[in-house]
């Protein structure tokens, strides 16, 4: 699918016989929700609605959700999937020096694409409609973005995507990750589904230089997106730079604008926590990756307005939620499922409307970003159980439908859009290109 048929005429066409809920102040048992033009016209009971001919999806009592969000994603991991790293891996930087960094110096043009399509069929098949994407490919910079959202595009999805602009190959490639950066934001800033956000790697692979030239050459209003405070190791290096922390160093540059994205917070200063509050980033935790890195875990006592991320590690935002439950369980940190509930819809909400307005509601008018979970309760559902149906009933976001601005990109196993067996097979073939290039 292009994105000029993405945003042709829609037909109208209904879902009905779904719980519906936004998992902020709406839940209906017995619903039903009409598209028109891609937008929300209805969704209710079944006995409000004007009952009208039209294509209709009959849901068999599955529950239906405003599509789901990855707030922090990295498509160019997606054909990475089984590969070792190239030595021991002891420590954070370890991670990134012998397996994250390597990886993404061996992607090429036709290795960007192809990870970022075999990610997006994964995104559908979860639910999830929209994405922030950190994207690195050292090798291949320039134009790296418009591949990505074309990948985007083709399936469907919305997406907010930056390049991870770091010092690691010198001020030369920077400088390429600060125009690459800068160009996609530019290119993207009249389309309504597509958005541009400023990648920055880690404060730790950025000198102050750096962090200056991006606050002189960026608009104002373009926020940054960083890793933060994700490894002791980035607190360590800005205190040695006579900051606080990571959080005081990117304020104290500039960088700290309305709209930034911090990625982890796991290690912060305690001076930094007020920061937060004050200036009021987004926070995107990302719990089954800092699980798998051995870094800890965000304060989310002390980080309650977060959203949530998977950081490459998955495309399952449920089954995300129910990791962030269960580790906080076992660490005796967990919030109550109120709180909760509040971070995955409600701080989701709020942080979308920065660039999709509408999205992640059911109200008429919305776009039909939709969620329907392969999921039927079959106990009864409330909003004030809902958490407990999806992390004990539903306990992964397995869709049986996505739709995208009211059109169905995913539905009972096929993408209507996409050639999956065809981009499996050409997906197969990068990745054993990009193995060669990786072991070398
Ligand atoms: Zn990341």
């Amino acid at each position: 699918m292009t994105s000029e048929e993405n945003r042709e005429h829609q037909e109208p066409l209904c879902i009905r016989d779904v719980v519906v809920t936004d998992g902020r102040s709406f839940l209906c048992a017995d619903g039903v929700v009409e598209i028109t033009d891609g937008t929300i016209r209805y969704c209710g009971p079944r006995s409000e609605w004007n009952e009208k001919e039209m294509p209709t999806y009959y849901g068999g009592g599955r529950l239906l959700l405003p599509g789901l969000t990855n707030m922090h994603h990295h498509l160019y991991s997606a054909l990475a999937t089984g590969m070792t790293p190239l030595g021991p891996t002891p420590n954070f930087l370890s991670i990134l020096e012998q397996m994250w960094w390597p990886l993404d110096e061996a992607l090429g043009e036709e290795g960007i694409y192809l990870s970022a399509l075999a990610g997006v069929l994964d995104c559908l098949r979860h639910g999830v409609t929209t994405l922030v994407d950190h994207h690195a490919s050292m090798s291949f910079v320039r134009g790296s973005l418009s591949i990505v959202a074309n990948a985007l595009e083709c399936g469907g999805l919305k997406g907010v995507l930056c390049f991870e602009a770091s010092e690691r190959h010198g001020w030369e490639a920077f400088l390429e990750h600060v125009e690459e950066n800068l160009e996609f934001a530019a290119q993207v800033l009249e389309d309504p589904g597509m958005h541009g956000i400023f990648g920055m790697h880690a404060n730790f692979t950025l000198s102050d230089e750096g962090l200056r030239f991006i606050a002189q050459e960026k608009p104002e209003s373009l926020p940054v997106h960083i890793h933060c405070g994700e490894d002791f190791s980035d607190l360590a290096y800005c205190r040695e730079k006579g900051y606080a922390g990571p959080v005081d160093r990117l304020l104290r540059n500039g960088l700290l604008v309305p709209g930034t994205l911090l990625a982890h917070c796991v290690h912060l200063d305690h001076t930094e926590y007020e920061l937060l509050e004050e200036y009021r980033p987004v926070v995107v935790t990302n719990p089954e990756s800092n699980a798998n890195n051995r870094v800890g875990a965000m304060d989310r006592q002390k980080i309650p307005r977060h959203v949530f991320g998977t950081d490459g590690m998955s495309c399952d935002m449920v089954q995300t939620l129910r990791s962030q439950f269960l580790l906080g369980q076992a660490s005796g940190t967990s919030e109550d499922f109120g709180a909760l509930q509040r971070a995955f819809f409600d701080n989701r909400y709020d942080a979308l409307q920065m660039w999709f307005p509408g999205a992640g509601s059911l109200a008429p008018g919305s776009p039909a970003d939709l969620a329907v979970l392969d999921y039927a309760p079959s106990t009864p559902i409330t909003l004030e159980n809902l958490m407990g149906h999806l992390l004990f009933g539903a306990r992964c976001g397995r869709a049986w439908m996505t739709l995208g601005d009211g059109k169905v990109l995913y539905h009972e196993g096929k993408f209507p859009y996409l050639d999956e067996p065809e981009i499996r097979s050409e997906a197969l073939k990068a990745a054993e290109f990009l193995r060669r290039r990786f072991y070398g």
